[in-house]
């Protein structure tokens, strides 16, 4: 995995969603690559920071459906 990969599917990692073999590989990348891993500490900042200000609020299922399709075809 490339630091271009890392950036596309970072969001698929922090949120536990990639398959055990991209995981592996972005794993492995992050622990060689200090700027990737510093990447992955911003966005997890970010996403503490967002959890603990913002209310969640349920998204209708139709556009869970579509943002999950659009984001997996953006990943491949
Ligand atoms: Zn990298």
């Amino acid at each position: 995995m490339l630091c271009h990969d890392v950036k596309r599917v970072v969001y698929f990692f922090l949120d536990g969603t990639l398959d055990e073999r991209r995981n592996d590989d972005f794993k492995h990348h992050i622990d060689a690559c200090a700027d990737c891993e510093a990447r992955i500490i911003v966005h997890r900042r970010i996403r503490v920071f967002l959890r603990k200000r913002l209310t969640p609020l349920p998204a209708p299922d139709h556009l869970k459906q579509r943002l999950v399709r659009t984001l997996r075809a953006v990943a491949e």
